[in-house]
């Protein structure tokens, strides 16, 4: 199949076949790497191979900790207003698309909240500019969404907020490029699309973030609970993380993410091509300054030419290219395991499809 689904997303085929080899008899232990204790000494091996994998693949600065959570980045909504949303502050969230939006709702159920930045005026075309976002004197942090999945947004550029923890969800973005992890105080991702399967949610944090979290927060939802443990307080997603790790171990093989970033450029390309050359016959649902890597969004001139498209692309192989169910139209996801060449065959689809029906 041609895998263009936007979460749970392709994963390459080198890690699902080493995943394979090693499923019944991990590593010559004559078991699976699932049914041995989480304080084995082969799964810590595991634990902090991924944590500093992820380090250094990403050029995590010192002061820094990986932890992996549990809950999706769903729950780190509401985790980081709960652990850094004090009395007498606000936080501000930037409004980049329904990820973001999500966020923000979380956040007001525990406390003030403001709309920092937002991309509302342009139907969420184009993500706003550095200088377009507030940042309040008492603003307890400001959260951004790196890459709006549904919307096909992603941040060209990251704003420099001064001294206000700069927060981040970059559940469909994280590893697609290079990113300067000082900018930010708080990194957070889902592993679903770039990094794994679902279950486990990375968090990257200043280690100052990571320590006494408020009173009264239960242990779970504490992230010093997990910082001190080293993500193994209570029994983790342990295949998941395991995945992660060769995932990781991919990643560092193709050349880490100058490389990875590269081949999404090469990847994506084709596509947008395909839809800025065919003379309106395809319509682009972003900017091109605010265009995503990993989620590409377009449209066509009427639905049942939409219905059509997504008819014969199925026929054709093709997976997942039906646009959110909030948004509609199409959505092409190119993750970082999709390979060029189904992007490639995706962008010779589109303008054939386009030489029948144009
Ligand atoms: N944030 C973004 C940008 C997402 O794309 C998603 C899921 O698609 C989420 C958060 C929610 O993630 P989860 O399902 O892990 O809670």
């Amino acid at each position: 199949a041609y895998n263009f689904n936007a979460g749970p997303a392709a994963l390459p085929l080198d890690v699902l076949q080493q995943a394979q080899a090693e499923f019944v008899d991990y590593r010559g232990i004559g078991m699976s790497i699932m049914e041995i204790s989480h304080r084995s000494k082969e799964y810590e091996q595991v634990n902090d191979e991924a944590q500093s994998l992820m380090k250094e693949l990403l050029g995590v600065p010192n002061g820094y900790e990986v932890l992996f959570l549990q809950g999706g980045a769903s729950t780190q909504f509401a985790m980081i207003p709960m652990n850094y949303l004090q009395q007498g502050q606000a936080a501000g969230y930037v409004l980049t698309g329904s990820w973001a939006d999500k966020a923000l709702k979380e956040a007001k159920g525990i406390g003030e909240t403001y709309v920092a930045g937002t991309g509302e005026a342009s139907g969420f075309r184009r993500i706003p500019a550095p200088n377009e976002i507030e940042v309040r004197p008492n603003a307890a942090y400001i959260h951004i969404t790196s890459n709006e999945t549904i919307a096909g947004s992603q941040y060209a550029e990251y704003p420099d907020i001064g001294s206000v923890p700069l927060i981040a969800d970059l559940s469909s973005d994280i590893l697609c490029r290079p990113v300067d992890v000082s900018k930010f105080d708080f990194l957070y991702a889902g592993a679903q699309k770039n990094l794994g399967p679902s279950g486990v949610t990375v968090v990257i944090a200043k280690e100052g973030m990571l320590k006494d979290s408020p009173k009264g927060l239960p242990t779970m939802l504490r992230y010093d609970t997990h910082a001190k443990s080293k993500s193994l307080y209570n029994t983790p997603p342990v295949y998941s993380v395991y995945i992660v790790s060769l995932v990781l171990k991919w990643i560092k093989g193709l050349g880490g993410l100058e490389a990875m970033e590269r081949l999404n450029h090469d990847k994506t390309k084709l596509i947008y091509d395909a839809i800025d050359g065919s003379g309106g016959f395809f319509e682009g649902l972003v900017d091109p300054g605010s265009r995503s890597l990993m989620n590409i969004t377009f449209a066509l001139g009427s639905d049942e030419l939409e219905k059509k498209f997504i008819q014969e692309a199925e026929a054709a192989g093709f997976v997942g290219l039906k646009g959110h169910r909030d948004v509609g139209h199409m959505r092409a996801s190119t993750y970082n395991a999709v390979p060029y060449e189904s992007c490639k065959a995706l962008a010779e689809f589109m303008q054939e499809f386009q030489r029948r029906n144009g």
